[in-house]
């Protein structure tokens, strides 16, 4: 068993969509970045890479590619799963926390994981997912931005 935590922030801004493991949530705010800014997305690809021991995804999309702006990171993550998929690995286990003082997220949170579990080619089971707030502390309680972070179980397939 290999273990792998990721974590992401991006800022707030008026100008762009408030997209969370792939649903767009309506809000007069969304993150900031180079690709879609997905910080769930980027959080759960980033524990996949780190319990592979395979980086994380600044060195495989970098952000100043342009191939990437704009990017759907449902796809990256795809990517990112079938990666660890071929050094050896199955996917186990999934938990996602994101830490948001506002908008309120729990209407979306099983759309939120079966986002995520058809990404990763696994089971909407498989996926957990909780929202939180700092109770208005500090920049993410300003609504500054909004982090993700993410705990993943890998399983090294046997080659015996
Ligand atoms: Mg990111």
């Amino acid at each position: 068993m290999r273990i792998g935590l990721g974590y992401d922030v991006h800022a707030l801004v008026a100008t762009r969509p408030l997209i969370l493991a792939g649903v767009t949530v309506p809000w007069d705010r969304g993150l900031d970045g180079h690709s879609d800014a997905d910080v769930v997305a980027h959080a759960v690809a980033d524990a996949l890479l780190g319990a592979a021991r395979a980086g994380d995804i600044g060195q495989l999309f970098p952000d100043s590619d342009p191939a990437y702006a704009g990017a759907d990171s449902l796809k990256l993550l795809s990517q990112v799963a079938g990666h660890v998929r071929e050094r050896g690995f199955d996917i186990h286990d999934v938990d996602v926390v994101i830490v948001a003082q506002a908008p309120k997220l729990s209407p979306y949170r099983d759309e939120m994981r079966a986002n995520l579990a058809s990404a990763m080619g696994i089971d909407p089971e498989q996926v957990g997912l909780k929202a939180t707030t700092t109770e208005g502390l500090g920049a993410l309680g300003r609504s500054e931005g909004i982090a993700a972070s993410a705990a993943v179980l890998l399983e090294e397939r046997c080659n015996c």
